[in-house]
């Protein structure tokens, strides 16, 4: 009989901009005991359930900061909320990874520069809310062409910008359809590759994976949009299931498969890949 074998992908799970905030997270309460971040660090439940243990909670909004120290989450925010934190006295950790803080320095040097900033992601996304805020008021954030808010008359320069989380794919055929809709008033467009080569090389090696295996699984957050990119991903290419935690298995996905792949987001616990794998070769 064949032998059951569950693979990983190349490249999957935590990426160093989470590691990095969680060490600097871990150090503070360290000193000063706990620690508020400003919503989640990152979208991914048990990560946030194995800080709270560490004295690590999050808050949804500057009014319900209770203590003197609040933390930025990797995704950042943008300089009015800097500044109203700083107003209120409140001491700032900033644990924004650095390839959102250059995105971020991005497009205000595109708004200095007289562009327009177009930023390809979720407007409602927290990554998004900080980008529009460092462009200023000449941020517009959108998923797909037809739905940019374009109720003022654009600049004749223009910038496109990405959610470091996003697809290639997804940011150059946006940027391809926003230039096709363009006039001759527009004189210049800047496109800037914004996209995390992390979460790319995650997608990549996901893809190879599920091109090779029988069934795909990827574990994470659902509100975290890499992970839910990677389910896109694969999707097309092998049957894919999506889990929180081993405890979502189903056994009947498993029935018939003797190749099983395995990816994760890049706010999925090291321990939570680890119990999975272990689950599926207990099954
Ligand atoms: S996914 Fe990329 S951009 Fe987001 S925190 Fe990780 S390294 Fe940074």
């Amino acid at each position: 009989m064949e032998k059951l074998r569950i693979e990983k992908a190349e490249k999957l799970g935590l990426c160093f901009g989470v590691r990095r905030a969680m060490k600097l997270l871990k150090e503070a309460t360290g000193r000063h005991g706990r620690i508020e971040t400003l919503g989640p660090l990152a979208h991914n439940r048990l990560l946030v359930e194995a800080l709270a243990n560490l004295g690590v909670e999050p808050v949804d909004g500057l009014d319900q900061a209770q203590g003197k120290i609040l933390a930025i989450t990797t995704h950042g925010t943008s300089p009015a909320v800097l500044s109203e934190i700083r107003a209120r006295h409140i001491a700032i950790i900033d644990t924004t990874c650095p390839i959102v803080r250059k995105a971020q320095k991005t497009a205000k040097e595109l708004a200095q520069a007289g562009c327009d900033v177009i930023i390809f992601g979720e407007a409602e996304h927290s990554e998004v809310k900080g980008l529009l805020g460092w462009a200023g008021d000449r941020g517009i954030a959108a998923l797909d062409v037809n739905r940019l808010d374009i109720s003022r008359k654009l600049q004749a320069r223009l910038g496109i910008i990405s959610q470091t989380t996003q697809t290639p794919s997804a940011f150059f055929g946006f940027a391809g359809q926003l230039i096709s809709t363009l006039g001759p008033e527009t004189e210049e467009m800047r496109l800037v590759n914004t996209l995390c080569q992390v979460t790319q090389g995650q997608q990549d090696a996901a893809v190879t994976l599920a091109r090779n295996c029988e069934l795909m699984i990827v574990i994470g957050g659902s509100n975290s949009a890499n992970v839910r990119h990677l389910v896109e991903t694969c999707s097309p290419l092998v049957e894919t299931h999506l889990v929180e935690s081993a405890d979502d298995l189903n056994e009947s996905w498993l029935v018939g498969r003797r190749h099983i792949g395995i990816t994760a987001g890049a706010s999925t616990p090291d321990e939570a890949v680890e119990e999975l794998t272990v689950r599926l070769m207990s099954l």
